[in-house]
């Protein structure tokens, strides 16, 4: 089923979000977090693309699993980073073969220690040259895109970011799935500029819960994502006992997707790091 559709009906939409892990176990221990999810019904799947080495091979064959496997509609990542045209078009033709019919075209990050994105020799440098890409080739995927409440690390004009997802709609994404955020309002903002920019695809909120204290300002850092100052005043006394970070977390995000709903957002698409706890908390409140 092409992601697009579940748009249409009145129901919110949840996805979760995983990652190919790099071994043996944490390949058994992401399919465990699979199981562990699926009765609470996700609305779809989605699995990262690595920014080089290994796990790259591993998106398609897991986001093909979940599929075949665990019978959940599911969608995979893809980036411009290190691949040309060539390279794009067999890893999309892999993907259609392997009856997966959504995919996330994204221009990726610069590799670590380097600031600046290059565009690799008869590759892209933007995700919207990917999704015209994959466009020109035949309309077998829905596509998702990237978008920037708080502005992209690279495009701190939030108008000028958003006229540049304006053009990735333009070139064929009909989803627009969010970066992390901890402040509603740069979500709400977002939708106005948005829809003043004549956008018209449903925008996906993304949502991480907070697990693990070091790991989120890291993570948060990276992504431009602002903490609200009485948020990282709770994780920060919380901080040495899981149990308590991860209620902090989960408060946080529940009360978060609840206001998101409640003003109007399509869903909420968790970024779940591969760990089923704190997701199935709050899809679970927020299913019952
Ligand atoms: P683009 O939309 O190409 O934008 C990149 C930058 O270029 C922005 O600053 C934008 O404003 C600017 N820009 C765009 N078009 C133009 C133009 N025509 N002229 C001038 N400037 C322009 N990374 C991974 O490596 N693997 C993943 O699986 C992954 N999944 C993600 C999932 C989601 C939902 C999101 C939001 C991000 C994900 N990322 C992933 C991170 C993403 O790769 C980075 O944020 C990356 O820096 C930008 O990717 P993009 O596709 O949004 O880029």
């Amino acid at each position: 089923m092409r992601i697009r559709a579940l748009f249409d009906h009145p129901a919110p939409v949840f996805s979760v979000e995983f990652f190919p892990p790099k071994t043996e176990i944490g390949e058994r221990s992401l399919l465990r977090t699979v199981d562990q999810l699926r009765p609470l019904a996700p609305s779809f799947v989605s699995v990262t693309y690595g920014a080089g080495g290994s796990t790259r091979e591993k998106t398609i064959e897991i986001v093909s699993r979940i599929k075949r496997e665990h019978g959940l509609e599911a969608m995979a990542h893809l980036t411009c980073v290190g691949h040309d045209r060539d390279e794009l078009a067999a890893i999309l033709d892999r993907l259609a073969a392997a009856g997966i019919e959504n995919v996330l075209p994204l221009r990726g990050d610069p590799p670590r220690g380097e600031t600046t994105f290059v565009k690799p020799a008869n590759g892209f440098g933007y995700a919207s040259e990917l999704a015209a890409f994959s466009k020109a080739r035949g309309d077998t995927f829905c596509l998702a895109g990237g978008g920037y409440p708080e502005g992209h690390p690279e495009c701190r004009d939030l108008e000028r970011d958003v006229a540049h997802l304006r053009r990735k709609v333009d070139a064929g994404v009909e989803v627009v799935i969010t970066q992390l955020f901890y402040d509603n309002r740069f979500y709400f903002d977002f939708v106005a500029r948005a829809r003043r920019a004549g956008i018209t695809a449903p925008l996906l909120p993304g949502i991480m819960p907070i697990t693990n204290v070091a790991q989120i300002e890291r993570i948060a850092g990276l992504c431009g994502a602002h903490i609200p100052e009485p948020l990282r005043a709770r994780m920060r006394a919380a901080e040495g006992d899981d149990q308590a970070v991860l209620q902090v977390g989960v408060d946080h995000a529940l009360a978060q997707c609840r206001d998101l709903l409640a003003g109007g957002a399509p869903g909420i698409h968790f970024y779940t790091l591969n760990q089923s706890p704190a997701t199935a908390a709050i899809l679970g409140a927020l299913r019952g």
